[in-house]
């Protein structure tokens, strides 16, 4: 039995493969450091394990068992590869960008990637600024309340900055997020607040990747990360502004796996 193991920020990632050869995946929260260590030591002493992550070494420390360690982004890349052959959607050259807690962006040609940056508004900040603003705290509740929200209000587009003329972009890009709120006494309604931080974070992943596309010749932004999950409007957003600025989005299933799926890979 192999498991590989993505300690993140905030979620453990799992896979792993049962005897009969098939891939599992499963999550624990990462200040749930000890639920995690307990599933893993119930998998008995034949399991081989091969952590990733920031949380890597403090999981290590509670499994008390050897394991081996792999470069986070070295996993990633490796079982986003997997899960595209997986799909049947290979891509030579390609970004990746992960909206984990941050985000971070990597181009991936052929066997080789390297790391070009990152934002740090990520998932984190969908979290935290909605929390602050809003006081709702749950991940999935964020996100349902988000998709009944409008952002009319508060958001600026660029066709309310050019009113009664032609814009020299397109009128619905967003001139300036939360810049319309103080303009028109905007609305205070927790649904409309979260709909435009999902836009925010969608949007500046979404810029900042494009950019980076370009700059690396890639046609294709490939987006993972547990940010999507059961996260239509993020990944709406997501993708819409990248197609929207000339690059193609590619929303990978089961993408927040990667870095679990690469240790698992490794063993
Ligand atoms: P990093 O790679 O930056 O160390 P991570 O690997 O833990 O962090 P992910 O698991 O990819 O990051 O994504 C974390 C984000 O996913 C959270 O910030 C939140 O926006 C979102 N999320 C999805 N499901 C949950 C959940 N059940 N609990 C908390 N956050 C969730
Ligand atoms: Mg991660």
């Amino acid at each position: 039995e192999s498991i590989g193991i993505d300690a993140g920020g905030t979620l453990i990632k799992i896979a792993h493969e049962t005897p009969d050869g098939a891939v599992r995946f499963l999550k624990f929260r990462s200040d749930d450091l000890e639920g995690a260590a307990a599933w893993l030591l119930g998998r008995g002493d034949g399991a081989t394990v091969a952590l990733t992550g920031g949380k890597a070494k403090p999981l290590q420390a509670l499994i008390g068992r050897p394991a081996s360690y792999l470069v986070e982004f070295e996993a990633t890349c490796s079982g986003v590869r997997w899960l595209m052959r997986r799909d049947g959607m290979e891509q030579g050259s390609f970004l990746l960008t992960n909206v984990g807690t941050g985000t971070s962006i990597h181009h991936v040609d052929g066997e080789r990637h390297t790391r070009i940056g990152g934002t740090g508004v990520g998932g984190g900040t969908l979290v935290g600024l909605s929390a602050m603003t809003t006081g709702v705290r749950e991940f999935d509740e964020i996100v349902r309340l988000a998709s009944t929200g409008k952002r009319d209000e508060i958001d600026l587009l660029v066709r309310h900055i050019y009113e009664g003329s032609t814009p020299p972009i397109p009128g619905e890009l967003t001139a300036s997020n939360f810049g319309r709120w103080l303009q028109t006494g905007g609305s205070d309604r927790p649904e409309d607040v979260l709909a435009s931080i999902v836009g925010l974070v969608g949007e500046t992943v979404a810029s900042v990747s494009v950019h980076a596309a370009g700059q690396c010749g890639a046609s294709c932004v490939l987006y993972i990360g547990s940010s999507f999950i059961r996260n239509d409007l993020l990944r709406k957003v997501v993708a819409g502004y990248t197609e929207l600025r000339g690059s193609r989005a590619v929303m990978v299933p089961d993408g927040e796996y990667s870095g679990a799926l690469g240790a698992l890979l490794s063993l």
